[in-house]
């Protein structure tokens, strides 16, 4: 009865431990900040980390952004040469956890279980990225570990300021707000959209007030 007992203890952690090495898998190469690389189903699968966006790198149109750089390699640093775990999220079942370029929607754990979409975030090399809808508790722990990485000025906000200066021509000094003249969306002047506005097309406002009042909403990234 006892030796039952143990094997069927056996059996169940042996179902466990199978279960979970089989959600592991070789990060193949890592391609962006929030975009890396797996060998899923005996092929090579992107694989888009759920609610953190990073600046851009490889994007064929848009420039590289700042930062982008810099977000990349602490992906890489983190994920090359690894197996990391895997795990969808129930609001993307729709779409067979895919995005509309095909890629895997995930949440990526590293070998000691960090969750790498969080730690990219609290590090400050990428933004919690609210546009598609997720688990409601990870949006808030995203949302958490942005404002930490933003309040201890970390990764990407420790030379918000300087970078700011350096681009003085754009934003006039005393504008707080911007917008494109063809948009409905506002922005703080440092949201890293507002670098992607043409300087021909840059709308400015001193107050939020005047930002509204020109019928335009608060955009999702920067929340001004
Ligand atoms: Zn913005």
């Amino acid at each position: 009865m006892k030796k039952a007992l143990i094997l069927g203890v056996f059996s169940i952690v042996a179902v466990v431990l199978l279960a979970s090495a089989k959600d592991t898998y070789k990060v193949l190469r890592s391609i962006d900040g929030d975009t890396i690389e797996i060998e899923y189903k005996g092929k090579a699968a992107k694989v888009r980390l759920i609610g953190v966006d990073t600046p851009e790198t490889v994007h064929p149109n848009k420039p590289v952004e700042r930062y982008g750089k810099e977000a990349s390699a602490f992906t890489a640093k983190l994920v090359e040469g690894k197996s990391v775990r895997i795990e969808f999220d129930q609001a993307n079942e729709a779409s067979q956890n895919r995005d509309k370029y095909g890629r895997l929607l995930a949440y990526v754990y590293l070998p000691d279980d960090t969750l790498l979409n969080d730690r990219i975030i609290r590090d400050g090399y990428g933004h919690a990225y609210t546009k598609y809808p997720f688990d409601p508790e990870k949006l808030d722990q995203f949302r958490a570990a942005e404002k930490e990485a933003r309040e201890n000025k970390r990764g990407m906000w420790a030379d918000e300021k300087k970078a700011e200066t350096k681009e003085e021509a754009t934003p006039p000094a005393k504008a707080k707000y911007c917008a494109s003249s063809g948009s409905k969306i506002f922005h703080y002047c440092s949201c890293s959209y507002v670098d992607k506005i043409k300087s021909s097309n840059m709308v400015t406002f001193s107050t939020r007030k005047e930002a509204v009042d020109s019928g335009r909403r608060p955009c999702k990234r920067c929340k001004p």
